[in-house]
């Protein structure tokens, strides 16, 4: 058993596949559909606005996106690229430093187990990666 204190609410659960205890995944499954659906009928709304939309913490928006579970290429939605500081609309790094990242991979010679990423279809608009939320149900 990997018995934890859940990081959002504090209560202690046993770790199953979410770093998060079941009522918060829950929690959180409904907030992300709301803030989906709040998005899919305000698309050019921004992170202050999402919050107020919806009532999701603005932390709560921010790691949906990190998580790369929304992505707006729009300019609303902002993060900062970890190595540049960069706007970003979603992940961790900016498509340079993607790049940059890329070509350093590829100069060490490890390109060849590294699959070439799709690319990402719904490019200047939201999509969702509705298979991976409920893959996890
Ligand atoms: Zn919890
Ligand atoms: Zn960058």
């Amino acid at each position: 058993m990997d018995v934890r204190n859940c990081p959002s609410c504090g209560k202690i659960f046993n770790r199953l596949r979410r770093d998060i205890c079941p009522a918060c995944v829950q929690k959180e499954d409904q907030e992300y559909e709301l803030v989906r659906d709040f998005i899919y009928d305000h698309p050019s709304v921004d992170v202050q606005g999402l919050h107020e939309g919806t009532g999701v913490a603005v932390d709560t928006i921010m790691k949906f996106l990190r998580e790369d579970r929304l992505v707006n290429t729009s300019k609303n939605l902002v993060l900062e690229c970890e190595s540049c500081g960069t706007g970003i609309s979603s992940g961790r790094f900016c498509d340079s430093c993607k790049a940059g990242l890329a070509k350093d991979f590829s100069s060490a010679g490890k390109t060849k187990d590294v699959p070439q990423q799709p690319a990402k279809s719904g490019y200047g608009s939201f999509h969702f990666m509705r298979d991976r939320l409920n893959k996890d149900r």
